[in-house]
């Protein structure tokens, strides 16, 4: 059976890639915040963050300009999550 619940776009940074220059906390300060050292973090403590509809123009453009190629947007559901799908 097909789930009906809406789909959430979720932020993943690739922790292997990221230098943590803090373009993407530039461009969606409701959803992530620096740590002391520069490295996004979420606001809502989670690994992926959910990126608001009103947020979605601005995550597509962290993810197109991040210089370290380290972000991706997944299409998750709350049944799926902690699963990784192509981004
Ligand atoms: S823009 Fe990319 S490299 Fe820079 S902090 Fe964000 S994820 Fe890391």
């Amino acid at each position: 059976m097909k789930s009906t619940k809406k789909p959430t776009q979720r932020l993943h940074v690739d922790w292997t890639r990221c230098d943590g220059r803090g373009l993407c906390v530039e461009l969606l300060p409701d959803v992530l915040r620096r740590d002391p050292w520069g490295y996004p973090l979420a606001r809502d403590g989670s690994r992926e963050p959910a990126v608001p509809v009103q947020a979605l123009r601005n995550a597509r453009a962290a993810v197109g300009r991040c210089p370290r190629l380290a972000l991706s947007l997944l299409a998750t559901t709350p049944e799926t999550r902690g699963r990784h799908s192509a981004p």
